[in-house]
């Protein structure tokens, strides 16, 4: 069976463009593409065949089937030939049950899908490697594209910097100076890119990356690329494979650039489409209040009484949040995301800089160790079970974005209580005597204290 994806008009403009063609808006209206699947051809194969397909394939080494990514290969990015994937085994985050902290915050099925867990410590090499692919496949077919470039709030650029090097085809990152963490500006100086710092925010970056890629030599790996999209939807497929095929009830998702909620909501309804499943689970986008044009159409169109339309939004300039990676006031992906939203009856919730930072050190309490988006998603789950909206029995899932070690910077402010709130939940280190007698006394005290 021959299986094909095409770009086309999310608002649906006559014309359909190759995969491999340097394209970014619809060449009528201008607005965004996205990835669409012959889905006559994939329903070729029935539902159960997929699945045991997907099964089979999970984590082994036959080039590139092992890549949770590329598991899913004919969903994503049919006509790649395996010799054009960029791949570094990508996905098959686990998928743990996060029975303390749920018990502590009233949820008896709580699970934290931790996309953070994998090769560049965020879930943004899951769209990476299918857009260097497909830019790897371009070129193969005498495309003259001599790099990739990106605006990044980090994540976007220590992904696009590992995959073109794995690739051999040139980076160039822009990122807004002294808006991100150590370790995410070492990652594409590690790699190799060519790294920029520009004096502006994210906002003002990506405005420099659009007017770079107007030459079509330089390739734009930003989200408003739909083929990053199509990697990250496979995050749907693999937590409800990870459920053995069920889905569940709630899934909560960080968003700053709003592409990874769109993808999220893909994910699913392509299951359902294709019969591996037979609902829609409800998102909930988390934005940092400090960063919230979706929240605030969100809440405009609730106060009037009605659904959810792009007519609501109005961008903004998004103030510093401790979750930087989503201090975004212009979202790219934003049509896409009220689509999601709207369809599958979500919810946009926020949280404030102390309930981001209290939920994330709450959960780490827990056995987590969580980054500051992530802490956005708990403090917004938080406030929907508090508020009845999310109950008890239900199944949640929390889409961890990054890793924690990636923002030590933040957690150690958090702890020695450095953040201009109170941390309800800061671990000082203690300074002992070297003595053993003076230490083990000193630390019968403290033990004391603890368990009261
Ligand atoms: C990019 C990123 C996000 C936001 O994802 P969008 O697709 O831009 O909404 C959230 N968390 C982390 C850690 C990120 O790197
Ligand atoms: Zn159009």
């Amino acid at each position: 069976m021959r299986y094909t994806a095409w770009f086309q008009c999310i608002r649906g403009c006559p014309g359909r463009h190759a995969l491999t063609e340097v394209i970014y808006r619809c060449p009528v209206c201008e607005g965004l593409l996205e990835v669409e699947h012959d889905h006559e051809a994939l329903r070729g194969r029935a539902p159960a065949a997929w699945m045991r397909l997907f099964d089979e394939r999970h984590g082994r080494t036959l080039w590139p089937y092992g890549s949770g990514v590329w598991s899913k290969l004919e969903w994503v990015l049919p006509e790649v030939t395996p010799d054009n994937v960029v791949s570094l085994f990508e996905g098959n985050s686990n998928l743990l049950w996060a029975e303390r902290f749920g018990k502590q915050i009233g949820l008896d099925d709580l699970w934290i899908k931790q996309c953070g867990i994998s090769h560049t410590g965020s879930f943004k090499d899951l769209g990476m490697t299918v857009l260097v692919s497909a830019v790897k496949q371009a070129i193969a077919l005498g495309r003259p594209i001599r790099a990739l470039a990106c605006a990044s709030t980090g994540d976007t650029s220590a992904a696009l910097a590992a995959y073109g090097a794995a690739a051999g085809i040139p980076v160039i990152v822009l990122l807004p100076r002294g808006k991100i963490s150590a370790a995410q500006l070492v990652q594409p100086i590690a790699n190799g890119a060519l790294v920029c710092s520009l004096d502006t925010d994210f906002d003002g970056c990506m405005r420099v990356v659009q007017r770079l890629t107007q030459d079509p030599q330089i390739y734009l790996a930003n989200s408003m690329n739909s083929l990053r999209v199509e990697g990250q939807k496979t995050v749907a497929i693999e937590m409800v494979q990870q459920f053995d095929w069920a889905v569940p009830d709630w899934v909560l998702v960080p968003g700053g650039n709003l592409g990874n909620v769109s993808a999220l909501h893909r994910g699913f309804v392509q299951m359902q489409a294709l019969g591996l499943t037979q609902k829609l689970p409800r998102l909930v986008c988390c934005q940092a209040a400090h960063a919230n044009p979706l929240y605030e159409a969100y809440a405009r169109a609730r106060a009037a009484g009605r659904a959810l339309t792009e007519a609501d939004y109005v961008a903004q300039v998004a103030r510093p949040t401790l979750a930087s990676a989503i201090q975004i006031g212009a979202p790219v992906s934003l049509p896409k995301a009220v689509r999601a939203i709207v369809e599958c009856e979500g919810i946009v919730e926020q949280a404030s800089e102390a309930e981001l930072a209290d939920a994330a050190a709450m959960a780490d309490r827990t056995g987590m160790f969580n980054c500051p988006h992530t802490g956005v998603a708990l403090a917004c789950l938080i406030k929907l079970v508090r508020a009845g909206t999310i109950d008890r029995a239900a199944r949640v899932v929390v889409v961890s974005t990054a890793h924690g070690l990636k923002f030590t910077e933040f957690k150690a402010r958090y702890h020695e209580d450095a953040l201009g709130f109170p941390a309800r939940y800061a671990n000082r280190p203690t300074l002992l005597p070297a003595a053993p007698e003076l230490a083990v006394a000193a630390l019968h005290r403290l033990l004391d204290a603890v368990q009261g």
